[in-house]
């Protein structure tokens, strides 16, 4: 693996993660290719356009239109750099084409992908694999502090936190890491191009998704029918598998809602599955629509979970109705 430390602080130190492409190629350096697969233009027009001698100049250069034709010149009286010619492509702001990056990263470590945005600006849900997977495009580690609190604050369990460069790490990024659990790794450090200029994981942040991907004690090779569940109250349920007992609860188990902390709708349906003996069938159609997807990502949180691939609910065509493998109990039995 080729390292991209360019790329990465160029996303970094761009401000507002927007910038003309004259920008962009500035502070990518030779990751430019790279970076520009990730630009997208926006409507907007920069009236300012760098000049190559910075320290003579100290501003940049003026956006002039003269006739149809577009100049850069320069900022000074009298002038001191040379008039530049300019196409409508270079005065256009481009920005960091945020979904696209998240989805490249996601890839790159092995996660499934999801893109939400998050209250914090710059700040991304970008994918889960058990353990929830950020990304915050922040130039500044007291934000970066801040981002770790109010998310941990919000989703009650540890995440997996990605950011461009390690100058972010300061003593209180790494002390709330410690405190709640949570991973903090530097884009730069932790990926990095091949040969075929495709964004691959350095094995450290694999590793750290596929240890929490174990998150549940159970033995290898347990099957749907080797489960027992029961509520204990309204936020936790136990759960036995052969012979280990353990208490989850719902963040545990990936059915937080990670906007506001609460249970999902997933975690509803599964109470339901536990007052009826893990029996789930419809008298109507609008029910049976609604919950219909519900069922189908319950299935999925509790796959994740186990590790187990078959699908835990099934139709019994019998019965009419839907069935886990394994058995629940509602609170209490
Ligand atoms: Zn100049």
């Amino acid at each position: 693996m080729q390292k991209i430390e360019n790329f990465w602080s160029a996303i970094e130190k761009m401000p507002a993660l927007k910038g003309i492409k004259a920008h962009w190629q500035e502070y990518a350096g030779l990751d430019y290719p790279l970076m520009e697969m990730i630009l997208r233009p926006t409507a907007q027009q920069s009236f300012a356009y760098p000049c190559h001698m910075p320290k003579e100049c100290y501003y940049p250069r003026m956006v002039i239109k003269e006739e149809a034709s577009l100049y850069a010149i320069c900022s000074n009286y009298p002038r001191r750099c040379e008039k530049v010619s300019l196409q409508n492509e270079d005065v256009i702001v481009y920005e960091c084409d945020y979904p696209k990056l998240s989805r490249i990263i996601a890839d790159a470590i092995g996660a499934h992908f999801i893109f939400s945005p998050t209250e914090y600006p710059f700040t991304f849900r970008i994918g889960t694999k058990n353990i929830s997977v950020y990304l915050a495009l922040v130039n500044d580690s007291a934000q970066l502090a801040n981002i770790i609190t109010g998310i941990y604050a919000s989703i009650k369990a540890p995440f997996i936190l990605l950011f461009p460069t390690p100058s972010l790490i300061s003593h209180s990024v790494e002390a709330l890491c410690r405190a709640t659990g949570c991973i903090g790794m530097a884009l730069s450090e932790s990926i990095g191009k091949c040969s075929s200029g495709k964004l691959v994981a350095l094995c450290s942040i694999r590793d750290a998704l596929l240890n929490n991907a174990k998150s549940n004690p159970f033995p290898d090779g347990a099957a749907w029918h080797d489960i027992k569940m029961q509520f204990r109250d309204g936020h936790t349920i136990s759960i036995t598998c052969k012979s280990i007992q353990i208490v989850a609860n719902f963040t545990q188990l990936g059915m937080v809602n990670t906007k506001n902390g609460e249970p999902t709708k997933q975690w509803q349906l599964l109470k339901i599955l536990g007052e009826s003996e893990g029996k789930l069938s419809w008298k109507n159609s609008a029910a049976n629509e609604r919950w219909q997807k519900q069922k189908g990502l319950l299935s999925k949180n509790l796959q994740d979970y186990f590790g187990i691939n078959d699908d835990p609910i099934v139709w019994d065509s019998s019965e009419r109705c839907y069935r886990t493998k394994f058995s629940i109990l509602a609170e209490g039995d």
